[in-house]
């Protein structure tokens, strides 16, 4: 029960706003014209039932709640007006998945989106703990909301643990390393504390934020990893994990 006080603490922190009040305001250059239409184009479909309170305002993209037909959602918009696309370029351009998109920012910011959808469809294939992507079309990318009654799951940053704690959520997410790199194909390459969500039922960690993540073709694909690797132990080496970076790339990368 302490662990769930703990948790739930750390839950209230990353707490859904409250549904209008600041909505408004802080949104007046996400909801342009064209990202409303599609709004309500997946209205109309029945995708969405209702839109939500803001979860996160990010560098390039804000995350809502939504209430879906029969499940809880999450809605992340990528925003087209202010947005420095400059390091997208090093990601998609030597996708080979991605190759033939035109140099402009529009279409790199669809094709970023629809490339997260694809990660996290790849990615909850491989067996890793994902949000399961729902739909992306143009800049708005639905997924399944990691969380419950409209609280978001706490970061891994914003979780208390006792050192056996942390170990478990470690032993899993280097699993999940191994299984992204062995059967995705994936290099998440943004992988740390502020991308990893904790369920507080299981103490299961969730890999959150793939628009970024490249496959091994990707010229870049192994440095990504080590960082990755670095950015982890980094984080759990305050719960006495001690583990090599070179060690830790042997494990992911074996057979
Ligand atoms: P950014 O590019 O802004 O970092 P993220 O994908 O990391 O975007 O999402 C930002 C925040 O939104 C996350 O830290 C998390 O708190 C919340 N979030 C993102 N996706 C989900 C989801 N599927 N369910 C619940 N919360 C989410
Ligand atoms: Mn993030």
């Amino acid at each position: 029960e302490k662990k769930i006080k703990r948790i739930d603490r750390a839950k209230d922190k990353s707490r859904v706003r409250e549904k209008d009040s600041e909505r408004l305001k802080v949104e007046e250059n996400v909801f342009d014209v064209p990202t409303l239409k599609i709004l309500y184009t997946l209205s109309n479909k029945g995708i969405i039932k209702a839109m939500g309170g803001a979860i996160s305002t990010g560098k390039e993209a804000n995350v809502f709640y939504a209430e879906g037909p029969d499940k809880e959602l999450a809605v992340k918009i990528y925003r087209i007006a202010s947005s420095t696309f400059k390091a997208m370029d090093a990601y998609i351009m030597k996708d080979p998945r991605f190759t033939n998109i035109r140099n402009n920012k529009r279409d790199i910011i669809f094709a970023w989106t629809r490339k997260e959808f694809q990660n996290l469809k790849r990615a909850k294939n491989a067996g890793v703990r994902v949000p399961e992507p729902v739909i992306a079309e143009k800049n708005i990318l639905i997924m399944e909301f990691m969380g419950e009654k409209e609280r978001p799951y706490p970061l891994l940053k914003n979780t208390y643990l006792e050192d056996d704690e942390a170990k478990l959520i470690f032993d899993t997410v280097v699993e999940y390393m191994r299984l992204l790199y062995k059967k995705a194909n994936l290099v998440h390459a943004d992988l740390s504390e502020y991308n990893i969500l904790i369920d507080p039922k299981d103490l299961t960690p969730i890999f959150i934020d793939m628009g970024q993540s490249v496959t091994l073709e990707h010229p870049n694909s192994r440095e990504f990893l080590y960082r990755d690797v670095q950015n982890i132990l980094r984080f759990f080496s305050r719960y006495g994990i001690k583990d090599k970076p070179e060690e830790l790339l042997k494990k992911i990368q074996a057979e």
